[in-house]
């Protein structure tokens, strides 16, 4: 019978990395290919990616790109250095966004980039044929992925809201999605972001005008702070820029890269004169500059926060001026904007953020426009995605209460296989779908041990243990090393001794396997330690034969 295997390799219980396999004899289609920001169990890691292993067994015909967020593009460098891909389809905003990116890969040749468009003809791929449908986000050019497969049709809807008055005026395609709800669809993949938050997301214009609320009544610079993605955002900051003469001064890497290449690909009008280049901010009066810039989760190493520090070379704050963040902390990024919030407003600037303010708006659909979406498609089943699982479980509820029947709404994981023919929905299997972190330089799955180190070291420090074991087998009394530990003179010398006492009688026993030694001395150091100060600091026995 023609199935079609669906396999999501991320996205599912957690929000990010999302990647989803369509596979049929062999072939495959992939939608997305995203990553995750490493939350903060995650210690040193940059990067942390779908593990896409599952790709290697299959041809992979194409990897569609549903929009420019990370979540759904960062993996796909990653992706294309390892595994052979026929092409990459995208929208045109968002093959602009990642042919930068594969430029700095050095990754332009190493798949065709094709451009697509939610009007163009059906494109056929293997077993498959592929449409695309314009969805409202925030970010723009955004379209699901209808999927026409042995097994059925499905409608993948990537990331989207209904915003009814969009500020490029590119609505979410409802008619299209009545239209694909009359041809019948046999599967729907949702975003199951906002299932649990009742009611309609505002439309992104309820920002701009917020915007024309503040910055005109404000008499000292003002900064807006967003995702350099949120094109539709910044642009409507910039227009309240020019209509009260202000110059606008473009601060922080990626929002002067997004800027650039949303300008010159038409997604964005601002004038040349406009902008001002943040070294000769000093010539403008602070009432007539507006600042962009990144750091809207307080990422570390960003322009906020730099200049919520006062470490930022052109830009700064003081009495009088005001900060607008316009985005709301991913989940895990919490303490770190309310530590630039704070130093700002010790800066003297007033900060209105989402929580005083309503500078932002969510870009995924409340619970009644995923109700509408699914009365519009009338799906034969449901698999939710994007989200945790409470999301997921949201999503579900919707979509029983939209009259789908609860045994064809398959919640999983990522990593399920789940099969598609006119028998309708399961789950048939599961493969491994865990995670690659990209450290560094390096791509790998970075083993759990050196995560667990990690944490360690930075939560219990490190305690080295030098033991001196004589050719004679007698020892000298052992050194500790601590560092990054709150080493209590006492338990040290207790340690110190407890070391030596192993070390004896192990000795004295005869055990000279010098991995043994090492491993006696760990367990009774580490038992002590614990038992004096319940810390789990690493330990480290160096023993040494002289
Ligand atoms: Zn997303
Ligand atoms: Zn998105």
């Amino acid at each position: 019978m023609d199935t079609v295997q669906i396999v999501p390799l991320g996205g599912l219980g957690e929000v990010g990395k999302n990647m989803t396999v369509y596979e049929c004899r062999g072939e495959a289609i992939v939608v997305d290919a995203g990553l995750a920001f490493p939350r903060d169990e995650h210690l040193g890691v940059d990067l942390v990616l779908p593990d896409f292993n599952y790709l290697r067994e299959v041809q992979v015909l194409a990897i569609v790109l549903t929009h420019g967020h990370e979540d759904h593009v960062g993996a796909l460098p990653y992706v294309l250095r390892e595994i052979r891909v026929g092409q990459v389809l995208a929208t045109r905003l968002t093959l602009g966004l990642v042919k930068s990116k594969l430029d700095e890969h050095g990754l332009m040749n190493a798949t065709e980039l094709r451009e697509i468009d939610p009007n163009d003809a059906p494109l056929e791929l293997g077993p498959f044929r592929l449409e695309f449908v314009r969805m409202a986000h925030s970010i723009p050019d955004n379209v699901a992925v209808v999927l026409e497969t042995p097994g059925g049709r499905v409608l993948h809807t990537s990331d989207y809201k209904l915003d009814h008055t969009p500020v490029d005026g590119m609505r979410t395609d409802v008619g299209r999605l009545a239209e694909l709800g009359n041809r019948g669809v046999d599967l729907l993949l949702g975003d199951s972001t906002n299932a649990e938050r009742p009611g309609f997301t505002p439309s992104e214009r309820v920002v701009g005008e917020a915007f024309r609320q503040i910055i005109p009544l404000r008499r000292g610079r003002v900064l807006v702070s967003s995702f350099a993605s949120n094109v539709h955002r910044v642009q409507q900051a910039i227009d309240v820029a020019i209509q009260t003469g202000r110059k606008v001064a473009i601060v922080g890497r990626s929002m002067r890269k997004n800027v650039n290449i949303a300008r010159s690909l038409g997604y964005m009008d601002v004038p040349d004169d406009v902008i001002v280049r943040p070294q000769d901010l000093e010539d403008v009066p602070p009432h007539e500059q507006l600042i962009v810039c990144t750091g809207s989760q307080g990422e570390p190493l960003s322009a906020l926060t730099r200049i919520a520090y006062n470490d930022h070379p052109a830009v700064k704050v003081e009495s009088g001026d005001t900060v607008i963040i316009s985005a709301k902390p991913v989940p895990g990024n919490e303490l770190r904007v309310h530590d630039a919030i704070n130093r700002l407003s010790r800066n003297g600037a007033e900060v209105l953020h989402q929580e005083i303010a309503p500078v932002h708006v969510s870009g995924h659909a409340c619970e009644e426009e995923i109700r509408t979406v699914i009365g519009l498609v009338r799906p034969k089943a449901l698999m939710p995605v994007h989200g945790e699982f409470r999301m997921l479980a949201a999503h579900a509820r919707l979509a029983r209460e939209g009259g789908v029947p609860a045994s064809s709404i398959v919640i999983v994981e990522n990593g399920a296989v789940v099969e598609l023919s006119r028998d309708g929905v399961r789950q048939t299997g599961q493969i491994d779908a865990g995670v690659t972190f990209v450290d560094g330089l390096s791509v790998g799955d970075l083993s759990d041990v050196a995560l667990r180190d990690r944490r360690r070291l930075s939560e219990d420090g490190v305690l080295i243990i030098v033991a001196t074991v004589n050719g004679d087998a007698s020892s000298a009394m052992p050194e500790l090393i601590a560092r990054g530990f709150p080493e209590s003179e006492p338990v040290l010398a207790e340690t110190r001794e407890e070391a030596a006492r192993v070390l004896r009688e192990l000795l004295d026993d005869d055990v000279v396997e010098m991995k043994l030694l090492q491993e006696h001395l760990h367990d009774a150091v580490g038992q002590l330690i614990y038992e004096r100060t319940r810390r789990r600091p690493m330990i480290l026995p160096v023993v040494v034969e002289v």
